[in-house]
């Protein structure tokens, strides 16, 4: 079977691979038929890496996923114990913690130092036609959500725990510095939240464009803008106050030091973008004498059930398919990666199908 896999940077190939083997007894086979890419993907497509994890052998990138059940082992029962069935549509959590660390013991499976992850070498991903997952991992998902959102439910957990880090309070004001999926997720979540006002940053006319339709009051500059001049029109919106809470969703520019300063004095601050080479820098003086809080999000944890019940919100209505702005089959992998890594023709999130 056809599956895509990274060989190195940008050298993105359709290699020939075995077919999954028979399933074990607490797995399910999937026909893959949505697979997100994010920018996490890109950072490994641009630099053969990502946090120390590097690319060695080639492997299939993809850990946002939904499939369709194609075979059951003995015992394949889904997260909430019930029994996987053939034709079931499921989407899948790419994490598979240990289980019995501190971390995994202690109710912080995001946090586990030895897991499993489809996607992140040296583990393979959901880029491929047909693979074997675990069936706990499984969550299933309901008709009348389209197979790209089910993908989509991975980028809106990570959102959710984001904005559980941030614990925005009902009436209060929040700043978003990125509108990618994960900002605008974020928006659509402080919104539901109870946030009185959501302002978001954003370069790029187009995403701007998305967070204003999603509710979000919006002002344009430029990525490499300093703190001082990018925060001046929100500081004037909050009469010099600031938000609440900030989240940095971006990691481009200056934006940790823009998110400071736009986070009022004894605010919290939620770093949720990944920086292209593994460097953050900000200056020191501002998050001091705010005493801000500022939290690092790891990925998720529970919150998949979550995700799938937000699905049915009226806030929610139509966002997961409308973050989706371009569809590809499997052969044009390397072509979706292209877009999204140049962000060009208005891109927020491009899905493959390897399916169709
Ligand atoms: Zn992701
Ligand atoms: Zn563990």
């Amino acid at each position: 079977m056809k599956a895509i896999r990274l060989h190195g940077p940008h050298d993105l190939r359709g290699d020939e691979i075995p077919e999954p083997p028979a399933p074990a007894a607490d797995q399910v086979t999937i026909a893959v038929t949505a697979v997100g890419v994010c920018g996490s993907d890109l950072h490994l497509y641009e630099t053969g890496g990502i946090g120390g994890r590097v690319v060695e052998d080639p492997v299939i990138l993809g850990h946002e996923f939904a499939g369709t059940v194609i075979a059951t082992g003995s015992d394949s029962r889904a997260e909430d114990g019930e029994r996987l069935r053939v034709g079931d549509r499921v989407a899948v959590d790419p994490a598979i913690p240990c289980g019995h660390c501190e971390s995994c013991r202690n109710g912080h499976p995001n946090l586990c130092p030895d897991h499993f992850f489809f996607g992140v070498p040296p583990d393979d991903g959901s880029l491929c036609e047909r693979l074997n997952v675990p069936a706990r991992n499984c969550y299933r998902v309901p008709a009348n959500v389209s197979d790209a959102a089910a993908a989509m439910l991975e980028p809106l957990g990570v959102a959710i725990h984001a904005l559980d880090l941030g614990r925005v309070r009902p009436g209060d004001t929040v700043v978003i510095f990125g509108a990618g999926p994960i900002g605008l997720l974020l928006l659509v979540l402080a919104r539901i939240a109870g946030a009185r006002e959501v302002h978001v940053f954003e370069p790029m006319a187009a995403r701007r464009a998305h967070a204003k339709k999603a509710g979000a009051t919006t002002w344009p500059g430029t990525a490499e803008g300093t703190a001082e001049s990018v925060v001046r029109p929100l500081l004037e919106a909050t009469g010099g106050r600031g938000a609440d809470v900030g989240f940095e969703a971006a990691d481009a520019g200056n934006s940790v030091d823009q998110t400071f300063a736009a986070t009022r004095i004894g605010g919290r601050v939620v770093l949720v973008g990944i920086p292209a080479h593994d460097r953050t820098e900000f200056g020191h003086a501002t998050p001091r004498r705010k005493g801000l809080t500022v939290r690092f999000a790891r990925r998720m944890k529970h919150t998949y059930p979550r995700a799938l019940a937000l699905i049915e919100h009226p806030l929610m209505q139509g966002v997961l398919d409308g973050l989706v702005s371009h569809q590809f089959d499997l052969a044009r992998s390397a072509d979706a990666y292209a877009l999204a890594m140049g962000l060009a023709d208005g891109v927020v999130k491009a899905i493959i199908t390897p399916q169709s």
